[in-house]
């Protein structure tokens, strides 16, 4: 019989109680023992759930205290040296969360581990350092804990962890040409004792996690797969799963090996006939046919068509999942009770889509137990195609008209320098910040209130001014040179401009998991997308009217508002990132009007949708940068314009940032040491750069030596002029008092650099 079974459920619970319960922990409100009891509640419920939606096996091993791949670094033993030689425990919470944050509950701290964007999604992985890790070493406890735990509860279990090859490639060793794959017969050890541990539990089928097989594999990578995999099969029946891209190209690496596979048909359902012809029937196929990441129901009857053919030849061989992990999407329609009925009937969340899968199971057996089921979406497809409630003629109009005309500002990036210097006068080394300040817990009620309706329009607009005041004058005591307002009136960058434009909706408790406890709840592109009036302008008036000095207004870009949300599929991507150039073009031309003499454009989402293979990333990175010049070229030469990314390897799309022509921009780059900067000198980065000196996703406050010293080492790469100091993200999850020290740091630095500048030219 087909089987139905899961890559990994979202962990943060149905309220984020996860999320709140680690807060306490870190708050030091409850203790590891309270922590585990609790967290263990959370993961007992999420097995029964998928027990009760008729799934044959239960993932184990997708229920994490950070992050999925932390965890696995720990089980293979990579910890990093700085981090050994703190802990003498090496397995402990303190080590994890020391890794995860550079800062544990037992006061230690040091330098948190890297974390970037994991493939094209908004998750944000630690990734594993490889430095002193000549010798891998299992510590399998954990997961095998987690095995048992599920047994004695009678769920039959899959565990689940990221295969060895996918692991190696996530993972970065300190010497950037080092040789990755001379230590896969050492980590490849270790697999084969944790397959062999495993299958003396029982477990019947372990999940390898390969999403590296969706990337373009060099011939070395792919030669290790095949080597690591022959061997790893003797131990223990394995699924390896794959998801996120094509695996087309990679497809001939299962062929002949005695390995399940798991398929991504998400973008390409065409992938499971191919992969039908190349697999023996004994093996299992994985048809990953309901979409794991987005939130639209699936069209069962299409999901049949691909599935019914392979299913004759292959039989009980045949398994159905979500394309990929559920932890990319919201957990539960049902609670939803604000969005519009008729749009709600065309989600599915988490909980829906393995029962989209249970009637896909049954429609395969049994197709006449579910005919009315069939129907019903049939005609909720049909529905769908015919109505128009989404398209807006206007809209589409200005669109084309727009993709017509040119997208580049009228002079040259030093033309404009020269002219913006006279206009805002600013230092060498100018500082500035991303644009949040911290979001106090007095914000967040003000909202809350506003929200329940206990506040007034008008007393909360009078409460975020005050705010806005205040922040402001805290950045002139700073002394820092362009000044922002500190976005308290945003509760998310996306959903705060979402809110405001047409063509989106919300939900009331989408949220899905985005770096550590940190959750996000993405809005939903249903239709056309319009500015419906002006949205940042008047508070971006009152700013000015507060200080002498300039005010950067802040935007979130086309390509970040369209990643960041959960977007339509029936009209191109582009398309979408176009209706929200022409939104924020409209946005930023009124700013300009108002005399905002700088606008920052966030993109930190730019890299992170770069498609993972090359053949497609010319087209993407074509129509994104288009939409951040659509939106932001038709400036005046003197208004400024900046851009900001973070949490991403930028090395290889760096023309393309070049391309968007932006007059500044500031990057992340201190976790990873500044490393970036290297590429950005190589390509000779055109522009005005801003390194981000600190990281602002870990408590710890940098000192003015330590900012001098990174100072230093990015004007070996990048001439002075063209250098801005600022942190590498915006600062609002961090509390005021770490803030004002750090910033306070930072404008010390940028003034010790220019004091020891005029003595080094005096003399
Ligand atoms: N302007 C935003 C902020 O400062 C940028 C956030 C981001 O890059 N993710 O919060
Ligand atoms: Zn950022």
């Amino acid at each position: 019989m087909v089987k139905l079974h899961n890559l990994g459920y979202p962990y943060i619970g149905e309220n984020r109680e996860w999320k709140k319960t680690i807060e306490s922990y870190w708050k030091r409100k409850i203790s590891a023992e309270q922590l585990m009891d609790s967290l263990a509640l959370i993961k007992h419920d999420n097995w029964e759930k998928q027990r009760l939606a008729g799934l044959n096996f239960i993932p184990v091993g997708d229920f994490h205290l950070y992050d999925h791949i932390l965890s696995a670094a720990l089980t293979f033993g990579a910890i990093p040296k700085r981090i050994r030689n703190l802990h003498s425990d090496r397995l402990s919470i303190d080590t994890y969360f020391l890794m995860a944050k550079g800062k544990a509950n037992d006061g230690r701290s040091t330098t948190a581990c890297e974390m970037t964007k994991w493939f094209d999604t908004n998750y944000h992985y630690i990734v594993p350092e490889l430095d002193c890790t000549d010798e891998f070493e299992l510590n399998p406890q954990c997961l095998l804990d987690e095995i048992k735990e599920a047994q004695a509860k009678a769920f039959d279990v899959k565990p689940v962890i990221i295969g060895p090859i996918s692991f190696l490639w996530l993972a970065k060793h300190k010497n950037a040409s080092f040789d990755k794959l001379s230590l896969l017969p050492s980590l490849q050890k270790c697999y084969q004792k944790l397959l062999m541990a495993v299958s003396e539990l029982g477990v019947t089928c372990i999940q390898l996690d390969e999403p590296a097989l969706s990337l373009d594999l060099e011939l070395d990578w792919q030669k290790a797969f095949i080597s690591c995999y022959s061997q790893l099969s003797k131990q223990c029946s394995i699924l390896i799963a794959t998801y996120f891209g094509d695996i087309s190209s990679n497809l001939h690496l299962i062929e002949g090996l005695p390995l399940g596979l798991h398929l991504d048909l998400s973008n390409n359902s065409s992938l499971l006939a191919k992969a039908d012809d190349i697999l023996a029937k004994n093996q299992v196929l994985s048809a990953g046919i309901v979409d794991g990441r987005g939130i639209w129901r699936c069209d069962l009857n299409k999901a049949l068509a691909v599935l019914e053919p392979v299913y004759r030849s292959r039989k009980d061989k045949l398994w159905l999942a979500p394309s990929c992990s559920l932890i990319h999407c919201p957990i539960n329609l049902e609670s939803e009770s604000s969005i519009d009925p008729e749009l709600k009937s065309w989600l599915a969340f988490a909980d829906q889509k393995l029962l989209e899968l249970t009637i896909l199971k049954k429609a395969l057996i049994n197709p006449g137990s579910v005919k009315q089921e069939l129907e019903d979406n049939r005609q909720l497809m049909e529905h769908q195609r015919a109505s128009n409630w989404r398209q807006d003629k206007r809209v589409m109009e200005k669109v084309k008209l727009m993709e017509s005309s040119k997208s580049n500002r009228k002079s040259t990036f030093e033309k404009r320098k020269a002219i913006q210097q006279e206009v805002l006068n600013l230092p060498l080394y100018p500082t500035t910040t991303i644009g949040s300040f911290p979001q106090t817990k007095e914000i967040r009620n003000a909202r809350m209130r506003l929200k329940k309706n206990k506040l007034s329009q008008e007393q909360y607009e009078a409460l975020m001014k005050k705010e806005i005041s205040s922040t402001l004058a805290k950045q002139e005591e700073i002394g820092l040179d362009l000044l922002v307002h500190g976005e308290p009136e945003r509760n998310d960058m996306v959903e705060y401009f979402a809110d405001k434009l047409q063509g989106f909706a919300f939900t009331d408790n989408g949220w899905v998991v985005s770096y550590g406890s940190r959750c996000v709840k993405p809005p939903i592109i249903y239709g056309d997308i319009g500015r419906k009036k002006p949205i940042t302008l008047d508070w971006m008036k009152y700013a000015t009217s507060q200080t002498e000095k300039a005010v950067k207004g802040i935007l979130t870009g086309p390509v970040t508002m369209l990643k960041w949300s959960f977007s339509r599929s029936d009209i191109p991507q582009s398309t979408i990132a176009f209706q929200l150039a022409l939104a924020l073009q409209e946005e930023v031309l009124d700013l300009e009007k108002a005399g905002i003499r700088v606008i920052q454009i966030d993109e930190p989402a730019l890299r992170e949708a770069l498609p993972l293979q090359k053949s497609m990333q010319h087209s993407y990175l074509d129509w994104a940068t288009r939409a951040f010049r659509m939106c932001s070229a038709s400036v005046k030469d003197e208004t400024q314009i900046h851009t900001h990314m973070c949490y991403c390897d930028f090395n290889e799309i760096l023309p393309a940032i070049a391309s968007m022509d932006a007059d500044v921009i500031s990057i992340e780059a201190s976790r990873s040491n500044f490393e970036i900067l290297d590429g950005l000198s190589d390509s000779g980065y055109p522009n005005d750069i801003g390194p981000g000196i600190y990281d602002i996703h870990s408590p710890n406050i940098p000192s003015v030596e330590q900012i001098i010293r990174l100072l230093r080492k990015a004007l070996v790469l990048i001439p002075k002029e063209k250098l801005w100091v600022n942190p590498d993200c915006g600062l609002k999850t961090r509390d005021w008092d770490e803030t004002l020290h750090s910033l306070q740091n930072m404008v010390e630095a940028a003034r010790q650099l220019r004091e020891m500048d005029t003595v080094e030219a005096r003399s």
